[in-house]
C-alpha cells in the first residue's frame, strides 16, 4: 500500500483546535501526506469513514510493560520466570495498540523487557506501539522502586546508573526522586534523592541527548527536579503554587496518572491490593486532584499517563484517565490534546507524531462518534493506523 486516502471523517487534529467535517487525510510512505477538504479522485486506496473521528494515535507517557494491573502486580512479576513475564509484555504490548494507544513510554523495568518489545515492534515482529523505554528506573539504597530500580547513592554513583541505562539502550532516563504508593516501607511525602544526585543524572542524560522524568511526589523532591531541569513530573502529588509557575517557565510537564490511585481506593485491600499501597492512596488522593487542578490552572503543560500495571490499572485504554482529567475540570478536547500533541512534545517527538499534520508519521484512529464532546468515545476503536500500517480495522465492508 503506497498512497491511501481516508475519506468522509471529523477531524480532530491533536493541537486542541475544533473539530472540523469531512476532511480527506492522505497517507503515502507511511506518512501524513496532506489533508484536503472533501474527497478527491485519484490513484490512491479509499477507506470511508464517514461518521467517524479521525484523531491522532494517542499517547500514554507512562507505562510499565513488566507490570500487569493485577492486584499486587509486584508479586506476580517476581514469581513468573523471565520468559512469561516477556510474553505477558508481548500481549500487553498487543492490547495497547488494540486500544488506538500508538506511542507509550515505559518509565521502568527489568529484564530490558521494554527495549525488547520497542525492537520487536520497529522490526515488525510484534504489533505494537512506538516504545520508548528508560530501563531500570534510579533509585536511592531502599527508596522507592528498590525492588525494580538501580539503587545509587551519592552524584557518582547516580552518574553511573545513568549511564548504565545509556549503555542498554535507554530513551529515556527515569528518576524515583521521592517516596511512593507501591513501595512498602516509604512514604510519599519524602524526599529521597538529594538534589545533587538528582542534578548529576539530568546533567549526564542532556549529555547523551536523553530526555528525563522524575516520579516526584513530595514537595522538596519536586522542586529539585525542576530546579535540575527534569524532562517531566510524573505524579507531582504535593505540587505548590511556587513549583508550578517554574513549571511553566521552563516548560516542565505534568504527567499526573490520576487513574493509578484512584485505581487502588477503589478496590482497596478486600480486592488484594497490599495493605501498605491502599493506606497511602486514600491518604493522597485529594491532594493529588487538588494537584492536577493547581496545575492546569496554572498552565503547566499537562501531558497523559496511566502508570499502566499498577492495580487494577491494566494496559490498553487510556481513556479512563482522560475521563478523570475532564471531572477534575478539563475539556475533552484539553484531554485528547494531554494525550496527543502535549505528550509528543513531552517525549520530544512532536516533529514525529502527536498532530493531523502533513511530514508526520502517519498514527492515526478513528473511533465512532464524537470524542470532542464525550471523552469514552474514544473507545469506540473502528481503526489504528501505526507508522503507516494498518494495526486494527473494524471498519466493516469491503475496505
Ligand atoms: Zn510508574
Amino acid at each position: 500500500m503506497d498512497r491511501l486516502i481516508l475519506t468522509g471523517a471529523t477531524l480532530i487534529d491533536g493541537t486542541g483546535a475544533e473539530p472540523v467535517r469531512d476532511r480527506a487525510v492522505v497517507i503515502e510512505r507511511g506518512r501524513i501526506g496532506a489533508v484536503l477538504r472533501g474527497r478527491r479522485e485519484g490513484d490512491a486506496t479509499e477507506l470511508a469513514l464517514d461518521g467517524l473521528t479521525l484523531l491522532p494515535g494517542l499517547i500514554n507517557c507512562h507505562v510499565h510493560f513488566c507490570l500487569g494491573g493485577e492486584a499486587d502486580p509486584a508479586r506476580v512479576l517476581f514469581e513468573d520466570p523471565v520468559a512469561i513475564r516477556t510474553i505477558k509484555a508481548v500481549l500487553r504490548t498487543k492490547q495497547t495498540i488494540e486500544a488506538g494507544v500508538t506511542t507509550v513510554r515505559d518509565l521502568g523495568g527489568v529484564d530490558g523487557i521494554a527495549l525488547a518489545m520497542r525492537d520487536a515492534v520497529s522490526a515488525g515482529l510484534i504489533p505494537g506501539p512506538r516504545v520508548l523505554a528508560a530501563a531500570r528506573g534510579i533509585c536511592m539504597t531502599g527508596g522507592h522502586g528498590w525492588r525494580f530500580g538501580r539503587e545509587a547513592d551519592g552524584p557518582d554513583d547516580v552518574r553511573k546508573a545513568v549511564r548504565e541505562q545509556l549503555k542498554a539502550g535507554a530513551d529515556v532516563i527515569k528518576l524515583f526522586a521521592t517516596g511512593g504508593v507501591m513501595t512498602p516501607g516509604v512514604e510519599p511525602g519524602s524526599a529521597q534523592l538529594t538534589p545533587e544526585e538528582i542534578r548529576a543524572a539530568v546533567e549526564e542524560a542532556k549529555k547523551a541527548g536523553r530526555r528525563t522524568a522524575a516520579h516526584a511526589q513530595a514537595t522538596d523532591g519536586i522542586a529539585a527536579c525542576v530546579e535540575a531541569g527534569i524532562g517531566s513530573i510524573e505524579h507531582g502529588i504535593f505540587l505548590t503554587e511556587a513549583i508550578a509557575a517554574k513549571m511553566v517557565k521552563a516548560g516542565i510537564a505534568l504527567v499526573a496518572t490520576l487513574i493509578a490511585p484512584e485505581r487502588i481506593v477503589t478496590h482497596g485491600v478486600s480486592a488484594g491490593v497490599p495493605e501498605f499501597a491502599v493506606r497511602k492512596s486514600e491518604a493522597v488522593i485529594a491532594r493529588h486532584l487538588e494537584s492536577f487542578q493547581l496545575a492546569m490552572h496554572h498552565g503547566v503543560p499537562i501531558a497523559a499517563g496511566t502508570d499502566a500495571g499498577t492495580p487494577f490499572n491494566p494496559h490498553g485504554s487510556i481513556v479512563p484517565e482522560l475521563a478523570l482529567m475532564v471531572k477534575a475540570g478539563m475539556s475533552p478536547l484539553e484531554a485528547i490534546r494531554a494525550a496527543t500533541s502535549t505528550a509528543a512534545r513531552v517525549l520530544g517527538l512532536h516533529e514525529e507524531t502527536g498532530r493531523i499534520a502533513p511530514g508526520l508519521a502517519a498514527d492515526l484512529i478513528a473511533v465512532a462518534g464524537d470524542p470532542g464532546e464525550r471523552i469514552e468515545a474514544l473507545d469506540a476503536v473502528r481503526l489504528v493506523i501505526a507508522n503507516g500500517r494498518i494495526a486494527v480495522n473494524r471498519l466493516g465492508g469491503a475496505a
